[in-house]
């Protein structure tokens, strides 16, 4: 994460995808739980990933890439962030619906270079539905996918143990999940490292 990011490219369908080249780490989440904010807080680049209070819009998978790398072989940049367009918006329609799942399931199905989604659930909420459908989609998949808890500043300290017991008993059963839940807060800068730290084990460094 030394270097800086930058936006490399958005795919609304997949016949935009870049070519497979370096390690995969996606990011998925309802809309709003704070995924743009937590991309940014561990890149350590505010405008990076957009923060925006306007859930649903982007139906795009936006790549991140460290960079200073050209791209030619052998100089690829040694891991690229996927930021997955957020779920869960209650008033989107139907069809826009249909389109997220087709967009994520082809590419979670078909992208060998694709590590590991980490799927973030706000801490006040816990998992939902459509976060459960969403595991359902990575297990048929069978990426392997890891939970963080988001925004744990906004719930009582004494919570957090025992949301993340509660929510490492749910996901107990699920193929692909990694056991370990994680924990976060972007606002406070915590759980940072040992995100950035599980992120680079994924990936070999
Ligand atoms: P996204 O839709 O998942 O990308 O969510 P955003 O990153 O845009 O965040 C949604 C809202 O939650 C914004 O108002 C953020 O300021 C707020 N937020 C995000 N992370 C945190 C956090 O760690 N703590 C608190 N208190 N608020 C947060």
């Amino acid at each position: 994460f030394g270097r800086p990011w930058i936006f490399i490219r958005g795919v609304p369908a997949l016949k935009f995808l870049p070519p497979e080249g370096p390690l995969e780490i996606a990011f998925a989440g309802r809309s709003n739980v704070g995924k743009s904010s937590l991309i940014n807080a561990l890149v350590g680049h505010k405008g990076l990933a957009r923060t925006s209070n306007t859930p649903g819009r982007t139906q795009e998978l936006n790549y991140f890439v460290p960079e200073g790398y050209s791209g030619e072989s052998g100089d690829l940049p040694p891991m690229a962030l996927v930021d997955m367009p957020g779920y869960g918006y209650a008033q989107a329609p139907k069809e826009q619906v249909d389109a997220w799942t087709k967009l994520v399931f082809d590419y979670l199905r078909g992208r060998a270079t694709l590590k590991r989604v980490y799927v973030l659930i706000d801490s006040r909420h816990g998992l939902k539905k459509n976060d459960d459908d969403v595991l359902s989609l990575l297990d048929k998949a069978a990426v392997s996918y890891q939970i963080v808890l988001t925004k744990t500043d906004k719930i009582k300290e004494p919570a957090v143990p025992k949301l993340i017991a509660e929510t490492t008993e749910k996901i107990r059963k699920r193929p692909a999940a990694f056991p370990e839940v994680l924990s976060t807060s972007s606002e406070k800068g915590e759980g940072l490292e040992e995100l950035r730290q599980a992120i680079a084990k994924t990936v070999g460094h």
